[in-house]
């Protein structure tokens, strides 16, 4: 994927709503920065998740990439965090690895500060090898005087084409403990992750069939490094390949291999992952998803809480 090529890609879909760039380690990508300028320059958000590990050298380009954004468009920065000190440093296999973090977390605090258009957050992966630890590594970073609002947190997908770790990952199979375990730090926090993504997790974690109807390949697709595009970043089912549509999603999504696997997923829908891409695209491209989105906003502001995500 070259940035002319990611140029292109850009000008042929200016209807996307959403373009989300995401790694691995995006930093690991000397020119991402252009991505994101171009993104910036065609108005599309941009956002970076990152493992902190090179924290001096990622410092120095995000500074530099603040200064350059136009400032009409947000930029969402996470600092991966899995735990608490030991925790984290263990699952992520990089000594020393917490304490960059949390020294990234503070500097972009501070930007947030300079920057109206910034926000910043820690974000953490949640496996069977740390997520009783969740609470805990909570109440730390509260103590430290974290917002509620600046913690997100995910489970960790499994997937043999984009993270390839379906050998490697732990997954969470105690589903009732964990939402029990996450409502609990909700009544003692209420600011923890209150949204209706948290809620429809919840929901998830307890009866995955009885959730928003997942409309990858429709609503939204994964696009990897060549220009292979999949349904999403769990399913290893190829649909096509942009390059050979002149970079148009449109085309691609007309191709054989997309309407057959649409038409797979209409007659048996895929409730294997929940995340936020799956919940809100699928969600924004149907009336009824609309109206629960519009509802939820519209309660929310009555009750004089603003935006309710
Ligand atoms: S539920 Fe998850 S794995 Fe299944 S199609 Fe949707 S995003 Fe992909």
């Amino acid at each position: 994927m070259t940035l002319v090529e990611f140029e292109r890609f850009l000008d042929a879909n200016p209807r996307l709503i959403q373009v989300v760039t995401t790694g691995g380690e995006q930093f690991n990508r000397d020119d991402i920065e252009e991505f994101w300028l171009a993104m910036d320059r065609r108005g599309h958000r941009t956002s970076c998740a990152t493992n902190a590990v090179e924290t001096d050298r990622i410092i120095e380009r995000e500074g530099a990439l603040l200064a350059r954004l136009s400032g009409r468009h947000l930029r969402n920065f996470a600092v991966s965090m899995d735990g608490l000190e030991e925790t984290h440093d263990r699952v992520r296999g990089t000594p020393g690895g917490f304490a960059r973090a949390w020294r990234l977390f503070q500097w972009a605090r501070e930007q947030e500060r300079r920057w109206p258009f910034y926000r910043v957050e820690i974000c953490s992966t949640l496996t069977a090898a740390n997520y009783r630890e969740f609470p805990a590594f909570v109440e730390g970073l509260v103590a430290q005087g974290v917002p509620l609002r600046k913690i997100g947190v995910m489970a960790a997908l499994a997937s043999s084409h984009y993270y390839q770790n379906e050998k490697s990952l732990q997954p969470i199979n105690a589903r009732e403990e964990l939402a029990a375990l996450i409502e609990a730090l909700q009544r003692k926090h209420p600011g923890l992750a209150s949204g209706f993504y948290m809620e429809s997790y919840l929901g998830w974690l307890r009866n995955p069939a009885d959730s928003v109807r997942c409309l990858a390949g429709a609503a939204f697709g994964y696009v990897d490094p060549y220009w292979d595009v999949y349904p999403c970043v769990v399913l290893d089912r190829k649909l096509g390949n942009l390059r050979d549509c002149g970079f148009d999603v449109r085309r691609l999504w007309q191709s054989p291999a997309a309407r057959e696997f649409r038409a797979e997923m209409a007659a048996h829908p895929c409730t294997r992952c929940f995340n936020k891409c799956n919940r809100w695209n699928s969600m924004r491209a149907t009336t009824a998803g609309l109206s629960r989105i519009a509802w939820r906003q519209l309660r929310g502001m009555l009750r004089g809480g603003g935006r309710h995500g």
